[in-house]
């Protein structure tokens, strides 16, 4: 498979006919925000609102991740293939080497209802695929399926000790999305703690369903505006620009099978899972985009209401990341109303137009 094109500056190819002008104000459903389109202030003529910078320059004789226990990482929890030595590894899954949060078994850590300041217990973890220059989106997509494999096969485990509630998966791909570290590799940092924006999507998704009788996610998907946002669909899941988009560009995986968990994902529903955001990111570095974060958002382990079981359905977030001028911080720090220049039928149309 093709390496990632890259350019810099990076107009993304975006051309004017793809664009509407009038400003509109979203209101999304599941974070309870607000989110303000302006697309006239775009200018498709000009490629400084979205610049993508050159790709990180390590060269693997100095990468940490050639050769993890031998740049002094601890040994892997395990590795795929898993009937291979570890010299033969494909994907490792290790402990972060400077941890977020580590599970101080002598400390005698227990979680007290109510408490508001917590001994930072938890799992820090890395996953970490071989090859040096490769990307999810220029890998095979059996190598990202193995990815995922080793993930479902990681949240098993950390979901064994109870005191976890939450596992935060997400990889930084790219300076300008925070990695440190150029050779690609992703991160779940596991809490004893369900996160502020989990329960809000928890809150506003079961709000939606007792008055609609209908999970947001779902029912989404029917809405008669649906198809200009989407910018893949097979059998198990869909890629689209969600409606109220905070990003530009940003995408959405969401296996078309309503779960509230990603953890109990059948190997079909994976699959599809994993060939749509496969095709996203290829698609995305196809078009220069080549610094992106993406998260997992699922149910908590514990303490799900049958209520939210219905009404909660795990997805994957890629938001591309640009180095964007004129964007109003302050209006956005202030308000949680986050602006955003292109609106999502506008971005996924100039996404189909170049899609290779
Ligand atoms: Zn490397
Ligand atoms: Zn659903």
């Amino acid at each position: 498979m093709q390496q990632p094109h890259r350019q810099q500056p990076h107009p993304n190819n975006i051309s004017a006919r793809h664009l509407h002008s009038a400003s509109r104000l979203r209101y999304d459903v599941l974070s309870g925000e607000w989110v303000l389109f302006v697309p006239k202030r775009f200018d498709p003529a000009k490629s400084y609102d979205f610049v993508t910078v050159p790709p990180q320059k390590v060269s693997a004789t100095t990468c940490p991740f050639d050769d993890p226990q031998a740049a002094g990482n601890k040994a892997p929890h395990f590795w795929l293939p898993a009937n291979q030595p570890l010299s033969q590894w494909r994907v490792q899954v290790l402990e972060n080497k400077f941890p977020a949060l580590e599970p101080l078994e002598a400390a005698g850590y227990s979680y007290v209802a109510g408490a508001d300041d917590l001994p930072g217990y938890g799992y820090h973890d890395l996953l970490i695929m071989r090859d040096h220059k490769k990307t999810l989106g220029s890998y095979s997509e059996e190598r990202v399926g193995e990815v995922f494999e080793a993930i479902q096969q990681r949240v098993h485990d950390v979901m064994r000790d109870t005191r976890i509630y939450y596992s935060a998966l997400f990889q930084n791909q790219g300076p300008l999305a925070g990695a440190s570290i150029a050779h690609s590799h992703l991160q779940m940092i596991s809490l004893p703690v369900v996160p502020r924006h989990i329960r809000h999507e928890l809150l506003h998704a079961a709000s939606f369903y007792t008055k609609h009788h209908a999970c947001f996610l779902c029912h989404e998907q029917t809405a008669h505006h649906a198809a200009a946002r989407t910018l893949y669909r097979d059998a198990h899941a869909i890629v689209s620009a969600s409606y109220t988009s905070r990003e530009p560009f940003e995408l959405m995986v969401i296996p078309r099978v309503h779960s509230a968990s990603f953890e109990t994902a059948s190997p079909d529903v994976m699959h599809g899972v994993v060939r749509a955001l496969h095709d996203a990111l290829h698609t995305l570095e196809e078009h220069g985009m080549t610094d992106y974060n993406w998260y997992v958002h699922t149910a908590p382990f514990h303490g799900l209401r049958s209520t939210q079981q219905r009404s909660y359905h795990w997805y994957i977030r890629i938001v591309p990341r640009f180095t964007r001028i004129g964007v109003d911080a302050g209006f956005e720090l202030g308000t949680g109303i986050q602006e955003n220049p292109i609106l999502p039928q506008d971005a996924i149309a100039a996404l189909k137009a170049h899609k290779s």
